[in-house]
């Protein structure tokens, strides 16, 4: 068999084809791996569906958050044998820039994002360079292992890496989807003292409050400074994430802000926030930082604590579909208030 099936973005706005092409054959230093689980993303909204993102051509085989096992090895790969159970990171990044050499992958100099620059998982097969590649430990099943490498890391990325959260400080979401909800559930193993949640969307809020946000605000009803100081008894939060990239979430990640406090935004789009008057933001000595996707150690890292029992995601995974239905899901995870942390395709599901 030299071909496969593969979800192909031909037109933004208009579904994703599954095209019989040709298995790609793996480069020097690549490794070929026959998908099991290809997680779905907001960010293939933003291909798909809405069209705000650019690729580099099509057609292309989207799907960033891919697991599966290693079928054939390119040329002078080290490391990786036919049969491993391996995940990939969401781009195939240079692995020799001068981020990629300190470790800071997300700031990668050549990076080719899978679906945006080069074709990516959600097909049956997808070729990828060795040194992009982890080893899935044998205890996290492929749908846990696709949904870490991006839906978990990139918040974790952000309460680690740039919030440098430390136990005992408190915790404000913005932005309750499947990133923010997993960043409640990250703060809290990481020791947040209060986690609050806010969102307009109830189901999202009701999750929050399940997977251990000790206050929800919908900001549509409620202040939630005001929300926080009268319910919590806090001043404000020592970090405020922000999920959506919108002008007003982050006005409101930086309002619930306490003294010494750190925004770090998440969300990306073409907004223009504004700071708080300088006489507020200087004479607090607040911060705001962004956060781009993860780096390799924040996904070897999840995989270890998964692997250990300290982080529980089996509640994580909200559906599973065939190739053939990946347009009802990109559709489910577009539409409001639906409830969904993650979404997977299974392209081995029948
Ligand atoms: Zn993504
Ligand atoms: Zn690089």
């Amino acid at each position: 068999m030299s071909t496969m099936l593969a979800a192909r973005l031909i037109t933004a706005g208009e579904p994703l084809e599954i095209q019989q092409v040709p298995i790609p054959e793996p480069a020097a230093g690549e490794v070929l791996v026959e998908v099991e689980s290809c997680g779905l993303c907001g960010t293939d909204i933003h291909l798909a569906v809405d069209g705000d993102l650019p690729v580099e051509r099509t057609p292309i085989t989207l799907g960033h958050e891919a697991a599966g096992t290693v079928v054939q090895l390119g040329a002078g790969v080290n490391g990786f044998a036919e049969g491993d159970r391996v995940a990939m990171f969401p781009s195939a990044v240079c692995g020799h820039c001068r981020f990629c050499k300190v470790g800071r992958e997300s700031l990668c100099e050549h990076s080719k994002v899978y679906g945006m620059s080069r074709d990516g998982g959600l097909a049956q097969y997808v070729a990828a360079p060795a040194h992009a590649l982890f080893h899935l430990p044998d205890e996290i099943p492929y749908d846990i292992g696709s949904i870490v490498t991006d839906g978990v890391s990139t918040p974790f990325h952000a309460l680690r890496s740039r919030a440098r959260l430390c136990a005992g400080e408190t915790v404000a979401v913005v932005g309750c989807g499947g990133l923010g909800t997993h960043a409640i559930m990250l703060a809290k193993m990481m020791g947040a003292r209060f986690i609050v949640a806010i969102d307009v969307q109830t189901q999202a809020l009701e999750r929050a409050a399940a997977l251990g946000a000790d206050l929800t605000v919908n900001p549509a009803e409620e202040d939630p400074r005001k929300a926080i100081r009268e319910h919590a008894g806090l001043p404000g939060v020592d970090v405020a994430l922000e999920f959506v990239g919108g002008e007003k979430t982050v006005a409101t990640a930086l309002r619930v802000l306490d003294k010494a406090g750190r925004a770090v935004l998440v969300g990306v789009g073409m907004d223009k926030p504004s700071l708080p008057p300088l006489a507020i933001f200087v004479g607090k000595e607040q911060a705001v930082l962004g956060s781009f996707g993860m780096n390799r150690s924040d996904i070897e890292d999840l995989y270890a604590l998964i692997a250990a029992g300290r982080l529980d995601l089996g509640k994580s995974i909200s559906a599973r579909y065939p190739l053939r239905s990946v347009n009802e899901a990109l559709q489910k995870l577009a539409s409001k208030d639906t409830g969904v942390v993650r979404l997977v395709v299974e392209p081995k599901r029948e």
